[in-house]
C-alpha cells in the first residue's frame, strides 16, 4: 500500500513537538478539532449518513419534538415568565432547535416570550442553522460562546452532543502524584502518545483524592467553565440546563474515552488527524461538582431511554403512526428503537439536568 499523505493537521502537529516537545491530548484536540484553516468542525460536514457520526436530533424529529415538550412544560410550571431565553450550545444542522420550535408553535405565549441564542463555531453550520430556522418568527441570534451572553431573563441551556467536543487533559496516577498524558512522537517520527512529566494543569477534583496509582481520569476544563457560565446566566432569573451526551459518572477505565470516528467507524485516534471526528466521554460527575459549586439544583443522571419515554416520546410515535404509510412506520418504529434501546442509544447517552432553585423538577427526572 502506498504510504498515506500527511495531513496539514499532522504536519502542523508534528512539527510544534519538534520544537517544543510532547503536547498535552488538550492542545491535540484543540488542534485537530478547531484549527482555523484545517480543523475538523472548520472543514467538513461531519453530519448525517455522509458524515462521520449521526446524532439523535438527525435519527428522528421525535427527539426534538419531545425536548420542545419539555421546555413547554417546564416555562409553564415555571409560570410562564414573560421573557424566556433558550440557548443551544453547539446546534450542529439546526435539526434539534427546528423541531423545539415546530413542538412549542401552538403553546400560547411562548414564541412571543422566546429569544433564542445558538452558540457556534463553525461558520458552515451557523449558515446551515441560519437556513434550517428561517421558516421560524422567534428572535434569533448567534454568538461564539456562552461566555458572550449577558445574564438576563428566565433562560434554558441545551446542548446534544455539545460536551464530547471539548479538549480533555488526560491524567494518570503514579506513586508521586497525577502526571499528564500527551502526544509525542515515536522513533520513526510518527504521532504516539506518551506520559509527560508534567504536572496536572489543573488542581484534581475532590472524586479523585482515593485512585489507585494506574488509575485514569479526563479533566474537561471546557465542559466546568461551561457549567460556570451557565451558573452565571440563571443566577439571575433562574432557569434550567439540559446535557445529553455519552459519559460516565464514576471513572473511565484506562486507556480513557477519546476516540475519533469517521464514516460511522471508529478510526485510530492518531491516524489522518483533521479528518476524523475526536470526541471524548463526558465525566457527569465533575459536571454535577461545578453544577453544586454554581449554587444550582443537578437532578438525578437519566439514561437517553429513560428520560425520553417519561416524556412520552412513545405517545408521540403513535401520533405519528396513525398517519404514517406501511414503509414510514417501519422507519418511525427503527428510529425510536435506535433512541431509546439499551443496545442503541438509550443507555450509552445520559441526560444531565440541573435547575435553579426557584424552578419546579423538570420533566424526565423523576426518580425510578
Ligand atoms: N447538537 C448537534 C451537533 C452536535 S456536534 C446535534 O445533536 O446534532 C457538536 C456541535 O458543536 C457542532 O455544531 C460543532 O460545530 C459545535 N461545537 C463544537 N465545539 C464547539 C465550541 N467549542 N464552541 C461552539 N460550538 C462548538
Amino acid at each position: 500500500m502506498p504510504p498515506v499523505a500527511e495531513t496539514p493537521i499532522e504536519s502542523t502537529l508534528k512539527e510544534l513537538i519538534r520544537s517544543e516537545g510532547p503536547i498535552t491530548i488538550s492542545r491535540f484536540m484543540q488542534l485537530a478539532l478547531y484549527h482555523p484553516d484545517h480543523g475538523y468542525y472548520m472543514q467538513v460536514n461531519p453530519f448525517g449518513e455522509e458524515g462521520d457520526f449521526i446524532t439523535a436530533p438527525e435519527v428522528s424529529q421525535m427527539f426534538g419534538e419531545v425536548l420542545g415538550l419539555w421546555v413547554a412544560d417546564l416555562w409553564m410550571r415555571a409560570g410562564a415568565p414573560e421573557r424566556l431565553r433558550l440557548v443551544e450550545l453547539g446546534a450542529g444542522n439546526g435539526t434539534l432547535m427546528a423541531d423545539i420550535l415546530r413542538a412549542t408553535a401552538h403553546v400560547p405565549g411562548l414564541h412571543t416570550a422566546l429569544e433564542v441564542i445558538l452558540i457556534e463555531i463553525s461558520p458552515r453550520l451557523r449558515e446551515r442553522q441560519r437556513q434550517m430556522l428561517a421558516p421560524y418568527v422567534v428572535k434569533l441570534d448567534w454568538k461564539h460562546n456562552i461566555g458572550q451572553i449577558d445574564e438576563g431573563p428566565f433562560t434554558f441551556v441545551i446542548g446534544n452532543e455539545f460536551l464530547d467536543a471539548l479538549p480533555i487533559h488526560q491524567c494518570v496516577r503514579t506513586e508521586g502524584g497525577w502526571v499528564e498524558k500527551g502526544v509525542g512522537l515515536d522513533d520513526a517520527g510518527n504521532l504516539a502518545f506518551v506520559v509527560t512529566n508534567q504536572p496536572l494543569p489543573v488542581s484534581p477534583g475532590r472524586w479523585m483524592q482515593n485512585d489507585s496509582p494506574g488509575a485514569l481520569r479526563e479533566l474537561c476544563p471546557g465542559a466546568a467553565d461551561t457549567m460556570k457560565q451557565v451558573g452565571r446566566l440563571l443566577s439571575g432569573q433562574g432557569g434550567a440546563c439540559l446535557f445529553i451526551d455519552y459519559g460516565y459518572a464514576d471513572a473511565p477505565s484506562n486507556p480513557g474515552t477519546l476516540q475519533a470516528l469517521k464514516s460511522h467507524q471508529y478510526h485510530p485516534v492518531l491516524e489522518e488527524v483533521g479528518t476524523a471526528d475526536l470526541t471524548a466521554h463526558v465525566d457527569f460527575l465533575a459536571l454535577k461538582e461545578v453544577a453544586l459549586a454554581a449554587k444550582l439544583i443537578p437532578l438525578p443522571l437519566a439514561t437517553q431511554g429513560n428520560f425520553l419515554t417519561r416524556l412520552g416520546i412513545q405517545t408521540r410515535l403513535k401520533t405519528l403512526l396513525a398517519r404514517a404509510t406501511p414503509a414510514q412506520k417501519k422507519m418511525l418504529e427503527a428510529q425510536l428503537d435506535r433512541l431509546i434501546l439499551p443496545a442503541e442509544m438509550g443507555t450509552l447517552f445520559k441526560v444531565f439536568c440541573a435547575t435553579s432553585a426557584n424552578v419546579p423538577v423538570p420533566l424526565g427526572f423523576y426518580e425510578n
